[in-house]
């Protein structure tokens, strides 16, 4: 039989929306199959949640495909008449765009092109030794066999912080911040390690669950929090590409300067960063290895508070809270967590001091955000991958190495033709592919590359996983 067929292991945004691609604009035979060990499209950041989140970025800057620039707006105009692309809106309406964008896609489909949704957890790749297909296998014994197979894992796990033999299986110290199962209680102490966009979200959180009597503690290296987004217009005078470009060639020290230029010249910051952004791909490649080593030793916390920014309602709520001392941020490094009873006491160093101080916490909770060096990963399928060659880490750890469309590069340095990675572990080749904006073109390249190239259906061996054909995609 010939035709496509392309195995997605994940199906959050970028799982969920280069399958709708796939579907959207295959002709012919073509299966897809999504694969995912919860659900179809929410991943971890459109997920639903007792707290409704809300969007970083307003919506008429979410649409899920850059040629319909106005698609999560519109969408969102239909459930909640009257909002205009300025708002920020709830995270978990974003995750129910995907999901019905992915069943039109699904309904609209040329004859032969069909989608197959699988529940598990994919644990191991192999080559079937004729044809060159790659089996995916599945951790309840099960199996799916396509021409290529793309991982859309998402964010990796952040790091601990301190050694885990300091606080044992204690409850009371949360290793994956989304994972917390009891929402912060009446008067309790919680310590987050970490002052970025994921501390912002659970102070809020447990601002609300807490009836606004908890305390929070926040710490990070210099204990920035991210600014404040604003509106979105243009620059008076853009800051001219050929500028930032050369400026890269020579140094990230010129770079900062060009920048800081454009910046206190009357521009907004904001649309500053922006065009930094949008070109931070070209600059990242224009950087010399160390002169990356630079930028991520002395500029990244800088960068990610003005590149990550909170809705302005979220930043005044906690700027509130910082000047009643519910939140407090400190600056400095995490020394040790001792549980003692049924407190957990942090002692850190403030920065640039000799002297601890002591922190006595009801809950710690890991938000230093996720972990891309890879070779650290307790992750089964990509330690998998690492042991085969089919993968290896960015010599940075910024991610996974891939070349052209995503294609992993193997032990022997070669990209493959079977074996592709869309999502945030780009950024080890573009920098940035953390929002939406960036991720959306990417899948959208490689869908074409896919099109182009991946060809007969996928087969199912040892059919075993529970589909999730029966619940909403
Ligand atoms: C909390 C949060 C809020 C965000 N808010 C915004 C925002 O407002 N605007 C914006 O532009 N960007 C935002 N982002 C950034 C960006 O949109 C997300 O990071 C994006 O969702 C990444 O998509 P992904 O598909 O790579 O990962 P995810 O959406 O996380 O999906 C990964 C999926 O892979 C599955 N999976 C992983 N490994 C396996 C395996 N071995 N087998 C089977 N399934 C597996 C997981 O279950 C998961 O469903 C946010 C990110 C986070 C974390």
């Amino acid at each position: 039989m010939s035709g496509r067929s392309i195995a997605i292991v994940g199906a959050g945004f970028c799982g969920t929306a280069l399958a709708t691609e796939l579907l959207r604009r295959s002709r012919g035979e073509c299966r897809v199959t999504l694969i995912d060990r919860t659900g179809i499209g929410r991943g971890v950041a459109y997920a639903r949640r007792a707290f409704p989140f809300l969007l970083n970025v307003p919506a008429g800057r979410m649409s899920a495909c850059s040629a319909e620039p106005q698609e999560f707006l519109r969408f969102a105009q239909q459930r909640l008449p009257g909002v205009t692309a300025a708002d920020y809106l709830p995270r978990a309406l974003f995750g129910d765009y995907l999901q019905t964008r992915l069943a039109a896609a699904v309904a609209g489909a040329a004859a032969g092109v069909t989608l197959e949704r699988v529940h598990g957890e994919a644990i191991a790749l192999e080559r079937v030794p004729r044809g060159g297909r790659m089996q995916v296998h599945l951790a309840d014994g099960g199996s799916v066999v396509a021409e290529a197979v793309v991982l859309a894992l998402g964010n990796p796990p952040p790091r601990a912080p301190c050694p885990p033999e300091m606080v044992g299986d204690n409850a009371r110290y949360v290793t994956d911040p989304w994972s917390i199962r009891a929402p912060v209680r009446p008067g309790e102490t919680i310590l987050m390690i970490g002052t970025g966009l994921t501390t912002a979200d659970l102070v809020l959180a447990g601002h609300e669950s807490s009836g606004g009597t908890a305390t929070f503690h926040a710490l990070s290296r210099r204990g920035l929090m991210p600014a404040a987004q604003s509106g979105f217009g243009a620059p008076a005078e853009p800051l001219a590409a050929a500028r930032l470009l050369a400026a890269a060639a020579d140094s990230v020290r010129a770079l900062l300067r060009v920048v800081r230029e454009h910046a206190s010249g009357g521009a907004d910051w904001r649309e500053t960063i922006t065009t930094v952004r949008e070109l931070a791909p070209q600059l990242w490649r224009h950087l010399e290895p160390r002169e990356r080593q630079r930028f991520l030793r002395h500029l990244q916390p800088y960068w990610d508070i003005h590149r990550h920014r909170l809705p302005e309602s979220t930043a005044a709520t906690l700027a509130a809270l910082r000047r009643d001392g519910t939140l407090r941020t400190h600056a400095g490094r995490l020394v040790s967590l001792r549980t003692r009873g049924r407190r957990i006491h942090a002692r850190i160093r403030p920065r640039g001091s000799a002297q601890t101080q002591e922190l006595v916490v009801d809950r710690v909770v890991n938000c230093t955000g996720p972990d891309f060096d890879v070779r650290r990963s307790g992750d089964r399928l990509v330690r998998a991958l690492l042991a085969q060659g089919l993968m290896v880490p960015d010599p940075l750890g910024l991610g996974i190495s891939t070349g052209p469309h995503g294609a992993l590069l193997g032990r022997d340095g070669r990209p493959s033709t079977r074996v592709f990675y869309v999502g945030p572990q780009l950024r080890a080749a573009h920098w940035e592919s953390t929002a939406v904006t960036e991720l959306r073109d990417h899948v959208r390249h490689l869908a074409t590359h896919l099109m182009d190239h991946a060809a007969t259906p996928p087969a199912r061996l040892n059919a075993a996983p529970a589909h999730l054909a029966a619940a909403p995609p």
